[in-house]
């Protein structure tokens, strides 16, 4: 290791122990550093330095994707199709509904979690009615749905601001918002992999008015293809100033890219590797010291390494996730129902204490 590094490491540990802000160059020099075990070991201070316990918060959820028609053909989805192709699908909000009832009774989840495509061929009532439906049939489970770009697809298929749109499905029962759609906020990056989605100032037009309006939600990075470490760390500190302005991240998400049947896999491109993943988790856990819970998505990078994540800054695993069409249409392998017992299993073997959870971070159960 050069001396330099050591020294820059060293300069931020100092940082981290005195649970000072880290700045662009620090979070540059955490990118660029191979030392992942002590990236791993700085994250982990960090977290017990604010505050974090032994805790290892997981919810169980239902994802559901109600349609995968979309207008906006990002380069890396492997999900979306036109209305014409043979696999396309839209359910009708009473269908999606059926759907969730049936497999409520196959287990006890506590949240929905819903994404979809920007389909252009339904009107603003589809969206506010599904969210009524689910809230009517199911009050008690916490509906997270539609990221940023949809509540702007939304805007553009009703004339409604932002915020109308916000207050809307709010009233209909909307819980909170997942954090998708912001991949890596820088432009190149954008014009590059998702040419055709909003700018990112719109992200976080519609986080901040969501906030504004107590609906918390989530934020994430979507890394691992053309991005550059000084482009992940302006995504992570743009992320960081707008908790400072608003207050409503609950988690971060750092998801790394699946190549598989995207153009990227035709081009030979591979997955992250593990100690890629790791390196995002911990940088991300010392960048973001304002955000209180960072996720280490088993759905993507597998249980074992979300197990060794837990060491390097994560503190929630996720969830035992009923269904999960994205991922795995980008090739993800992880079984899509993770039994608690086995989820709870690989928390104490991690030597942490499992805790089921709900969506607003409340204690559900502990083991
Ligand atoms: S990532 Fe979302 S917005 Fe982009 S093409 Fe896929 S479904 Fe559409």
């Amino acid at each position: 290791m050069a001396v330099a590094e050591i020294s820059t490491l060293e300069s931020i540990r100092e940082k981290v122990e005195a649970n000072e802000r880290l700045g662009f160059e620090d979070g540059l020099a955490l990118m660029e550093s191979d030392d992942v075990l002590a990236l791993g070991e700085l994250a982990d201070l960090a977290r017990r330095v604010r505050g974090g316990g032994d805790e290892v918060y997981f919810v169980q959820n239902l994802y559901l994707n109600q349609t995968n028609v979309c207008r906006v053909k990002c380069k890396f989805c492997a999900f979306a199709t036109t209305r014409k192709q043979p696999d396309a699908y839209t359910l009708t909000p009473g269908e999606l509904v059926d759907d969730a009832l049936r497999q409520r009774e196959a287990t006890g989840f506590t949240e929905i979690h819903m994404v979809n495509g920007e389909n252009p061929h339904v009107g603003f009532d589809f969206y506010v009615d599904t969210i009524r439906l689910l809230h009517e049939a199911m009050p008690d489970v916490h509906l997270k749905c539609y990221t940023a770009s949809e509540i702007h697809h939304m805007t553009t298929l009703s004339g409604l601001s932002h915020e109308e749109v916000l207050r809307e499905l709010q009233a209909a029962g909307l819980g909170s918002l997942p954090g998708g759609g912001a991949e890596v906020f820088a432009d190149r990056v954008r014009r590059l992999v998702a040419p055709g989605k909003e700018h990112p100032d719109v992200w976080f037009h519609v986080h901040d008015t969501a906030h504004r309006l107590g609906i918390p939600t989530h934020c994430t990075m979507l890394y691992g293809h053309v991005e550059t470490y000084e482009e992940r760390v302006d995504h992570l500190l743009r992320l960081r100033e707008q908790q400072d302005r608003s207050g409503g991240f609950l988690a971060f998400i750092p998801l790394a890219f699946h190549p598989e049947n995207t153009v990227f896999e035709r081009r030979g491109w591979r997955h992250t590797t593990g100690s890629d993943d790791l390196k995002v988790i911990a940088v991300s856990r010392l960048l973001l010291d304002n955000v209180p819970n960072v996720k280490a998505s088993w759905i993507m990078m597998g249980m074992p390494l979300a197990a060794v994540a837990l060491h390097f800054g994560a503190n929630d695993v996720q969830g035992t996730v009923v269904r999960e069409e994205i991922f795995h249409a980008a090739g993800a392998r992880t079984e899509t129902e993770q039994k608690i017992e086995e989820l709870v299993r690989f928390v104490q073997e991690a030597g942490r204490i499992p805790v089921q959870r709900d969506t607003l971070y409340r204690e559900l159960r502990r083991w």
